[in-house]
This record gives structure tokens, C-alpha cells and sequence, in this order.
């Protein structure tokens, strides 16, 4: 803005992160063809770094003096974002730091971020954007995960990192993964790494618990919460399972007040198959639909479960050594403060929590409204919504009605899409424990070590360019 001394306005300086790696690697030359032409025709003034290597932006973020710039560019895919919003993070003057306003140019496969900005022509439709400079608070989620240990590694202390976008477990996490190798086809490899994964369908066990939106954390002088909400919200994924005659998918719905459940959350007759029970689970109670106390249920409080201290090594058998080499920082536990959870090695509250435990196919757990840019996977979010939209599929699902939900995403109309084993819930905070000994977890479409995983949103922590 013009200092009323001043003729004319400073032109505004950004500062553009090019990932030359990122999609089909083609970012650098749409730089020359598309974006720079139209940055500087709106007469802004750049800086451009085509980042060395992973984590190289994270690096320099980290270091550079911020007041220089009106914004950074992130011209990759959600990846660089991911490390950018570290960066930021991990500066001493991090609370500051955030605010920074971020804009994205989508040239990476997995342009989420960029398709909930503006869908098409992604690229110029966001340059454009971009270049008008309105800017909107975006949510940002901490993600603590505690690593287990592996055949080749000890156990690591819990690690802390900052995420905007996604949390995926099971089938999504395991197609971004392992569609790296046809990174050549651009997004069309999340595609045809959805259809391989369906061909061979696989599930994990694990134990899902959330908060929901209408709870807050209770006060400090015992003020019960408003019950009211709270059961509504369980019984929407009863409510699911009750309107077939299919066996329940899941195993164990389990609450973490035993006293405050709606009389329609009485065990239904069927009986479901008790899972086998992993080594490292909690005993089992004798109806797995009897809602009960949140009984110390952590894996992590079982006496085969010891909380990791020795410093972190990553197991090289990880799927296609992709965590080789790479560094994990991790935030100490005081930036900002997840004030719903405790600590990841305690039981949860004894109340206000929903515990889900089975076989599922998948969890993810999404803030933006596209997984992809043409992935309208969770078409009621919104940037600054102060909400997680958790989406948890249980085994038992068809092949067939797995792919007509994924289908249906495209479109961002899945939510009407009626199956007992799909369900789409809202919430502040998570955690997942996996159960199964070998799995992949992403934050941001990225690779982090396997282990039990809690996360809180924090609404509007950041700020993101959309024009
Ligand atoms: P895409 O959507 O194509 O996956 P991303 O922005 O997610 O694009 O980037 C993919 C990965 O590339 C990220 O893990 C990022 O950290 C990493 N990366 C960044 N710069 C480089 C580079 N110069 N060489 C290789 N990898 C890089
Ligand atoms: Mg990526």
C-alpha cells in the first residue's frame, strides 16, 4: 500500500519456489511460458529458487529474513508446501512467521491445495489469483506420531510436524506412494495407482477415536460438555450401519463415557467376528458393541508397548526406501500447544472422545476441499472451517462400491453415495493407532514414519493467497 509521501505503491516482491522434480517436471518451463510473462505483467517483483533437493526449501525458509517478501510461491505440487509450512514453523519467530502469506502455482501431480483454490485452467486461473493478492486465513492441523520400531530400527521419540492439508492411512496413503513410479503421467499416476490398489484390496486394523466439532475441551472446573451434540454425532455412524442387513463392518464402536449413550446405542442383534487380537492391543471387553469407559485403551499403555526415546533411524525396508536419507525435524511440543489432546503415550479423556476399532481400508483425514486438484474429497471444507473431515472406510467394502465412491469424488458427490461401510464424519482432533505392524502413513501426500498418530486443528494459523 502507498505511504501518502510516496507516488506510486511498491510493486509487490514474492518470493517463487520452483520444484524442477515436481509432476512430470515440467515446472520450470511453465515458469517461462505461463507464470513469469504474468507476474510481471501485474507488475510485481520476484525472486526464483528452484529448490536442490528435498528439503531444500524447508532449509531455506527456516533461514531467510521474512519482512522482504509480500508472499511465497510455492511452484510445485503439495509436497513443497508441506516443507514451506514447516520452514515457517520451525523458526524461533514462527508465530509471526505463519502469517506469512503462501500462494501455490499447481506444476506438481498432486495439486490439492491448487484445486481447492480454482479447478480449471488450474495454472493460469491460479497465477491470475495470485497475482490479484486476496488473502484468506487457512487452518493448519499439528501432527504428533510416535514411530514404532522395525526389524532395523529402534523405536524414536515422538515427532511433531504441521500439516494443511491431509492425514491418509491405508488405501490413499499407500496409492500416493506407490504411484511414484508413474510420476511420467502426471496426475493420471494417482489414477491408475487407485485401480491397482482395487485389484488387490487390502485392510489394517487399527483403532480410530476423534472429538467431535460441538465438544470443547472440558473447563477446568468439571463442566460437563454439551451431551446433546455429542451423541448425535455417534449415533450418525451407527445410524449407517443400522439401515442394512450386512454384517457391521466394524468391530467395536466404542465411547469413551459409559453412561451418557442414547438408548438407541444398545448392541443390535448380530454378532460380529471378535478381530484376532493383534499383539499389541488392549484386552478385549466381552461385547465388542457395549460402549464402555475409555479404560486406559491405548496400545500405548500395554506392557508390549514401550514409549520410544532413542534417537530416530528410519526402517530402510519402508516401502520403496523413499525415507532413506531423509531428515524429519520435529517441533517441540510447546509450538502451539495441542490443548484437545494428551500427550500421545496417555489415554484419552475419559470423555468427549468416539473410539472406533476394526478392519478398515482406509483413513483419511482431510482440511482442504480436494485430495487432488480434480479430487473433491471432502466438498463441505473450507480453508479457515476450524474443521478435520475425517472419511474411514471399513473392510468389508465391495471392490465395485470402492470405486464408485472414488468416482463419485471426482464430482464431489460421495457423501450421497449410501454404503454401511463408508463414513464421513467432522471433528477437532484424532487419533489413530494402527494396529497392523506394517502400513504407510502421509501427511500432505508425503511419506512419515508408521506409528500411532494424534492431530488438532488450529483455526487459522496461516494465510494463503486466492486472489
Ligand atoms: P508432486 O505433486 O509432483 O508430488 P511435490 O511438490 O509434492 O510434487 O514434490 C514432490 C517431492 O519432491 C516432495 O517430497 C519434495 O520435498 C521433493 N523435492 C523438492 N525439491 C526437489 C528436488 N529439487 N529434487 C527432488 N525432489 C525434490
Ligand atoms: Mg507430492
Amino acid at each position: 500500500t502507498a505511504n501518502t509521501g510516496d507516488l506510486l505503491p511498491r510493486p509487490r516482491r514474492l518470493l517463487l519456489l520452483v520444484n524442477p522434480f515436481s509432476g512430470r517436471g515440467q515446472a520450470m518451463q511453465w515458469c517461462q511460458t505461463h507464470i513469469l510473462p504474468m507476474i510481471r505483467e501485474a507488475n510485481i517483483s520476484y525472486n526464483l529458487i528452484q529448490t536442490e533437493r528435498r528439503n531444500h526449501a524447508r532449509e531455506l525458509i527456516r533461514e531467510i529474513s521474512l519482512p522482504e517478501w509480500d508472499g511465497i510461491v510455492i511452484v510445485s505440487g503439495d509436497g513443497l508446501m508441506h516443507e514451506v509450512i514447516n520452514g515457517l514453523m520451525e523458526r524461533p519467530d514462527w508465530e509471526q512467521a505463519i502469517k506469512t502469506p503462501l500462494g501455490i502455482l499447481p506444476c506438481g501431480s498432486g495439486n490439492a491445495l491448487a484445486g481447492s483454490i480454482n479447478h480449471y485452467p488450474l495454472l493460469l486461473n491460479c497465477c491470475f489469483l495470485l497475482c490479484q493478492g486476496g488473502i484468506r486465513p487457512m487452518d493448519l492441523v499439528s501432527v504428533t506420531i510416535s514411530p514404532l520400531p522395525s526389524k532395523n530400527s529402534h523405536a524414536a521419540a515422538p515427532r511433531r510436524l504441521f500439516s494443511f492439508l491431509s492425514v491418509a492411512w491405508g488405501f490413499v496413503s499407500d496409492v500416493d506412494i506407490e504411484s511414484e513410479r508413474y510420476r511420467g503421467l502426471g496426475s493420471a499416476r494417482f489414477t491408475l495407482g487407485t485401480l491397482v490398489r482395487i485389484a488387490s484390496l487390502r485392510s489394517y486394523k487399527g483403532r480410530l477415536s476423534y472429538m467431535p466439532p460441538s465438544v470443547v475441551a472440558t473447563s477446568s472446573n468439571g463442566t460437563p460438555p454439551p451431551r446433546r451434540l455429542l451423541s448425535r454425532s455417534i449415533t450418525e455412524v451407527l445410524d449407517q450401519n443400522q439401515n442394512t442387513s450386512r454384517p457391521r463392518p466394524h468391530s467395536l464402536l466404542q465411547h469413551s463415557s459409559s453412561n451418557s449413550l442414547p438408548p438407541k446405542m444398545t448392541p443390535p442383534s448380530f454378532s460380529p467376528t471378535p478381530p484376532s487380537s493383534p499383539s499389541c492391543s488392549s484386552p478385549r471387553s466381552s461385547s465388542y458393541l457395549t460402549p464402555r469407559p475409555n479404560t486406559p485403551n491405548s496400545t500405548l499403555n500395554s506392557p508390549s508397548f514401550q514409549m520410544p526415546s532413542s534417537s530416530f533411524n528410519f526402517d530402510l525396508n519402508e516401502p520403496a526406501g523413499l525415507l532413506r536419507n531423509r531428515p524429519f525435524v520435529s517441533l517441540p511440543f510447546d509450538v502451539p500447544r495441542d490443548d484437545l489432546l494428551p500427550p500421545l503415550d496417555q489415554p484419552l479423556p475419559t470423555r468427549d472422545w468416539v473410539t472406533i476399532e476394526g478392519d478398515f481400508v482406509l483413513v483419511l483425514a482431510l482440511y482442504q476441499s480436494h485430495l487432488g486438484a480434480d479430487l473433491h474429497a471432502a466438498p463441505h471444507a473450507r480453508f479457515d472451517d476450524g474443521l478435520i473431515h475425517l472419511t474411514f472406510v471399513r473392510a468389508g467394502i465391495s471392490r465395485a462400491t470402492l470405486l464408485r465412491l472414488f468416482f463419485a469424488m471426482e464430482k464431489g458427490n460421495h457423501h450421497s453415495l449410501s454404503s454401511p461401510y463408508v463414513s464421513h464424519i467432522t471433528c477437532k482432533a484424532f487419533r489413530l493407532q494402527p494396529l497392523s505392524p506394517r502400513g504407510t502413513l502421509t501427511v500432505d501426500g508425503e511419506l512419515v514414519p508408521y506409528g500411532p498418530l494424534q492431530a488438532q486443528i488450529h483455526p487459522s494459523m496461516a494465510r494463503l493467497v486466492v486472489g
